[in-house]
């Protein structure tokens, strides 16, 4: 698996990481600024993304990032005192002078998650490459009801795993159904880059 990621920097504040508990100054909260919104979704050869066709956002610290994407990893990137789970959704969110935010939510096996169909039942269609409807998405009720999380500064994680991202791991895992959750690994298993080393930075639990 290393040698999708050769073309990966070699800094020294990489993502993902192992979370093992937070400690340190508490950042400004987040808020979500995401609504109902038709999706439309594309396969780029390494995860399928889901984009929305309306304007939607985060706040973390009053300032506003636009929402780019949204994709997966199977499994899960980031891992919790070791543990991996089996899927990792990705937020991807920008400012307007260019700062990436990413918001991480981990998912595991359980009950079907009917906000998520729109896009695991779109995961096949996209797979050709081309742009497929996703139906109305329902952007709120895809994250857990808890936005505690884990805040630090990493990297993209994939090629080139730039720094300066703004990582927001969610504490709270959803749910997907078994089936839900074969069909990501049916179309891109195992694209989750391993855990890189922490070199002392600071992981803040932000309780909200
Ligand atoms: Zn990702």
């Amino acid at each position: 698996m290393s040698s999708g990621f050769g073309s990966c920097s070699s800094g020294t504040a990489q993502s993902p990481i192992d979370v093992g508990g937070g400690s340190g100054l508490s950042p400004a909260p987040l808020a979500l600024a995401y609504s109902l919104s038709e999706g439309e979704m594309t396969d780029n050869g390494h995860t399928t993304e889901l984009r929305a066709l309306t304007a939607q956002g985060i706040t973390v610290g009053g300032k506003e990032y636009a929402f780019k994407q949204m994709h997966f990893h199977a499994p899960s990137e980031h891992t919790l005192g070791g543990a991996r789970y089996d899927a990792e959704f990705h937020f991807v969110h920008q400012t307007d002078d260019g700062g990436l935010a990413v918001v991480g939510i981990l998912a595991t096996v359980g009950a079907t998650n009917a906000p998520w169909a729109p896009f695991t039942d779109g995961v096949p269609a996209a797979a050709g490459g081309q742009k497929v409807p996703a139906g109305v998405v329902d952007f709120p009720a895809l994250f857990p009801a808890s936005l505690d999380h884990f805040a630090y500064d990493g990297s993209l994680t994939t090629p080139p795993c730039s720094e300066g991202v703004r990582w927001l791991l969610l504490e709270t895992p959803i749910e997907l159904g078994a089936g839900q959750l074969a069909t990501l690994r049916a179309a891109h298993a195992g694209n989750s880059r391993p855990v890189q080393p922490l070199n002392g930075r600071d992981v803040v639990a932000v309780d909200r």
